[in-house]
């Protein structure tokens, strides 16, 4: 079984290895953290809801089960604080996922993979909530035909894509995750996408800041190595703090 918290010295890691990388290597990173027996590369070809579902494992184990965001109003500008629990929002087992998926439509016939974070980053970081259109079509197609005869993804109409899309959406083991927010000062509603991968990344970056300042106090009042300060509990580098600053 996988264990999915994270050491204070693994957050630490997986944040020194991070900050140089793009949004979706960081994802990657943070999975590799928990999973090392498996290369970044074959990380990068889990489904991203594979993914995202280890992302939200990673946040439970490491930070607690209740999640507390920001949203901003765009017509007011006001800030919006909104919660939930990561168990409302995903499934506690891994969901199993089909390695290929055929579809069949009047003379159409196609077979495809799901997206997984390489046909991300091809296709520029842009969200999995985007129409898929060609680009992600020419990636995730193993097969087209149409009256049994082989096409190419530039001759599949555009109806064809938008079935395509419907497809991936209800197999998607885990699907995009919105939140629908009301302004309390103007009363703007609005759905308010949520991204676990850049989320959990801001957790782990002021995490990492947060024990870089204790280990500088404590390695500066008691003399103490890095790696022995993060072997201790959370609540004994607490109390040593609090003697470091008395
Ligand atoms: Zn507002």
């Amino acid at each position: 079984m996988t264990h999915y918290a994270l050491s204070a010295a693994s957050i630490l890691e997986a944040w020194e290895r991070g900050a140089g990388q793009s949004p979706l290597n960081r994802a990657l990173t943070l999975l590799r953290q928990t999973d090392p027996a498996h290369s970044l590369d074959a990380l990068a070809c889990l489904p991203v809801g594979v993914r995202d579902k280890r992302l939200w494992s990673i946040r439970k184990a490491t930070f607690g089960d209740r999640v507390t965001a920001l949203a901003t109003c765009r017509p007011c500008g006001d800030t919006l604080e909104f919660s939930f629990r990561v168990s409302e929002v995903c499934p506690a087992e891994e969901p199993a996922f089909p390695s290929s998926t055929s579809w069949e439509h009047d003379a159409w016939s196609l077979t495809f993979r799901l997206p997984d974070t390489l046909d991300l980053a091809a296709l520029g970081d842009l969200p999995a909530t985007l129409p898929p259109g060609r680009m992600l079509a020419a990636r995730i197609l193993e097969s087209a035909t149409h009256d049994d005869l082989p096409v190419s993804v530039d001759e599949l109409p555009d109806e064809v894509l938008y079935e395509l899309e419907a497809r991936l959406a209800e197999i998607d083991p885990l699907p995009d995750l919105t939140f629908a927010l009301q302004c309390p000062h103007c009363h703007h509603a609005w759905e308010e996408a949520f991204d676990i991968a850049s989320f959990l990344w801001t957790e782990i970056e002021a995490e990492a800041h947060r024990l870089l300042r204790e280990v500088g106090v404590l390695a500066r009042t008691f003399g103490w190595s890095e790696h022995d300060i993060l072997q201790f509990s959370p609540t004994r580098r607490q109390a040593y703090l609090e003697l470091a600053e008395s």
